[in-house]
C-alpha cells in the first residue's frame, strides 16, 4: 500500500470496533504532522495557543531543522472533526514533522483542515489562548514556561525539573530527549528554567486560578527527569513532594495531585501521598525484560526491572491499585535493534504487562512513541512502530480491560470518542463514553 490513505482505511476496515478517529490520532501521534505557514501561532501574542515543549521536544526535527516552525511555533494541541470520516471532536498533541503526508493547512475559504495525501480529510479546531497566558509572573517568565497546560486545559503540566540524572548513552533511555530538548531551547535563547522555584510555580497556579473562568484545568502533574542524587539538596520523593505540599496548603483540593517519578521505596511512596499527591505514576516504559534492560539502562542499573515492578506493586497499598497509573511508551517494543520484528510478538509481550498490573488492579497507560531524532532508538527507527502496532495495542488494551473488570482511571477526564482530552494517545478515545468517570476524584486511602 503506497498511500497512507490506504493504510488507514484498510484498518479501518480491519479494526471497526476501534473508533476511526483513534486510527487517525495515533497515524499523527507516530509520526507528525506538517504545518503550512498560515497555520503557525503567533507566539505570546497571537490567538492561538502555542506548543509548550513541556517535557520533550515530541518533534521529528530539531528546532533548526524546522524552518518557520522553530520561529513561528506550532499549537499546542488541534482537535480534528468531520471531513469524509464524519470525526468526532478528537484532541491531537502536535508533533511537527515536516515530511508527513499529514499537512495542516487553510482550504480556499480560508478554513484550517487536516489534509492526507493532498484530501481534506477533517476540519482543524485551533486551541484558543487561554486569558491565563496572558499574565506573567512578577520576574517576567510566562505561565506557559513556568506551568502550561495540556489536554485542551485540562491538566496544568510542571515539569518542575528540566533534566535527567541519568545522562549520557548509558544511563538515558534511549527514546527520551528530555535531556536534548533542554540544549536545544537554551541554545535558540528560549526561556526554559531548569528546576522551577517553588515560588514561581505557586505564583504561576494563582494566575491560573484566577484566570481559568470556565474552569478547565483539573489536575496538575509534577514530573521531570529522574532523581538519583540530589536536587536543592533533596532526594527525589522530597523535591518532588515539596511542590504538592506547598500546592495543597495553598490551593487545598483545587486540583488532582498527580507525580510522575521513579518507582521509589515505599517510605518514599508514603512522603508522597502524605504531601498531597493522589495519583502516582511510576512509569515502567517497555515490559520485555531484554528490551527494559537495553531501553531503559539506567533504571535498570540503579533499581532493576523485577524491583521496579515489586514497588509499583507495592505502592498501591498506599495509593489505592485505581491511583497507581504507570505509563508505558507504546511502540518502542518494535524498534530497532533489539525490538520485536512481528506485531503480534510485540502485542503478546505488552500484554503480559497490561494482564500481570490489570489483573492486581492497577491500570497503566500509555503514550504514543514519537522517534525523536536525536535520540538513539529515533535515529535508528525515524518511522516509529507501525500503525498497525498501535491500533491492535489499542484493541488488546480494552479487551484486558474489559476482561480484568477494570474502568477507565480518574484523572484523566471524559472517556470515549468525542468526549477524551487526553491528547498523547488515543487510548482515552478507545474506551465507552461514562460521565462519571470524567468527574471522579481519586478516593483517599
Ligand atoms: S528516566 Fe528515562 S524517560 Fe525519564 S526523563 Fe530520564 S531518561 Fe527520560
Amino acid at each position: 500500500m503506497d498511500r497512507r490513505t490506504d493504510v488507514i482505511e484498510d484498518l479501518m476496515a480491519r479494526f471497526p470496533h476501534i473508533p476511526k478517529e483513534a486510527v487517525i490520532k495515533e497515524d499523527l501521534l507516530r509520526g507528525g504532522v506538517a504545518f503550512d505557514g498560515s497555520m503557525l501561532t503567533d507566539g505570546d501574542e497571537g490567538e492561538v495557543k502555542p506548543k509548550s515543549y513541556f517535557i520533550f521536544s515530541f518533534d521529528h526535527r530539531t528546532l533548526p531543522e524546522l524552518g518557520e516552525a522553530a520561529l513561528r511555533r506550532p499549537p499546542e494541541e488541534i482537535i480534528l472533526t468531520g471531513g469524509p470520516y464524519d470525526l468526532r471532536r478528537t484532541v491531537v498533541s502536535v508533533r511537527v514533522n515536516p515530511a508527513s503526508p499529514y499537512k495542516i493547512a487553510a482550504d480556499e475559504e480560508g478554513r484550517a483542515k487536516l489534509f492526507l495525501d493532498g484530501r481534506a480529510i477533517s476540519d482543524v479546531g485551533l486551541p484558543p489562548m487561554p486569558d491565563y497566558y496572558r499574565h506573567t509572573l512578577r520576574n517576567g517568565k510566562s505561565v506557559m514556561e513556568v506551568a502550561p497546560t495540556i489536554q485542551w486545559g485540562y491538566l496544568i503540566y510542571l515539569t518542575v525539573f528540566r533534566v535527567c540524572q541519568y545522562f549520557g548513552a548509558k544511563e538515558e533511555c534511549q527514546y527520551c530527549d528530555i535531556n536534548h530538548n533542554w540544549r536545544q531551547h537554551k541554545a535558540a535563547g528560549r526561556p526554559y528554567t531548569g528546576v522551577k522555584p517553588v515560588q514561581e510555580v505557586l505564583e504561576a497556579l494563582d494566575i491560573i486560578d484566577k484566570y481559568d473562568t470556565l474552569g478547565a484545568s483539573k489536575a496538575y502533574t509534577l514530573t521531570g527527569g529522574s532523581v538519583t542524587s540530589k536536587v536543592d539538596g533533596l532526594a527525589e520523593a522530597d523535591f518532588y513532594g515539596r511542590y504538592a505540599k506547598a500546592i495543597e496548603e495553598r490551593f487545598p483540593g483545587r486540583w488532582i495531585g498527580k507525580v510522575v517519578a521513579q518507582a521509589l521505596p515505599k517510605a518514599d511512596v508514603q512522603r508522597f501521598y502524605d504531601y498531597g499527591v493522589r495519583i502516582y505514576h511510576p512509569n515502567y516504559e517497555v515490559w520485555d525484560k531484554r528490551l527494559f534492560e537495553l531501553y531503559c539502562p539506567g533504571k535498570e542499573r540503579y533499581v532493576g526491572r523485577e524491583e521496579w515492578h515489586r514497588r509499583i506493586l507495592d505502592s498501591a497499598e498506599i495509593f489505592g491499585p485505581r491511583n497507581v497509573i504507570p505509563n508505558f511508551v507504546a511502540g518502542i517494543e518494535m524498534a530497532a535493534p533489539g525490538g520485536f520484528r512481528d506485531v503480534e510478538q510485540a502485542i503478546d509481550s505488552t500484554g503480559e504487562g497490561l494482564q500481570y498490573f490489570m489483573s492486581r488492579g492497577i491500570l497503566p497507560r500509555f503514550t504514543t512513541w514519537c522517534p525523536e531524532p536525536t535520540t538513539p532508538l529515533g535515529q535508528m527507527n525515524p518511522e516509529g512502530a507501525p500503525l498497525e502496532y498501535h491500533i491492535r495495542l489499542l484493541d488488546r488494551y480494552r479487551a484486558t480491560m474489559d476482561a480484568n473488570g477494570i474502568l477507565p482511571p480518574p484523572g484523566y477526564g471524559p472517556p470515549g470518542a468525542g468526549n477524551a482530552v487526553f491528547s498523547v494517545s488515543s487510548f482515552m478515545d478507545t474506551l465507552p463514553a461514562d460521565t462519571a468517570i470524567a468527574e471522579e476524584t481519586p478516593a483517599t486511602v
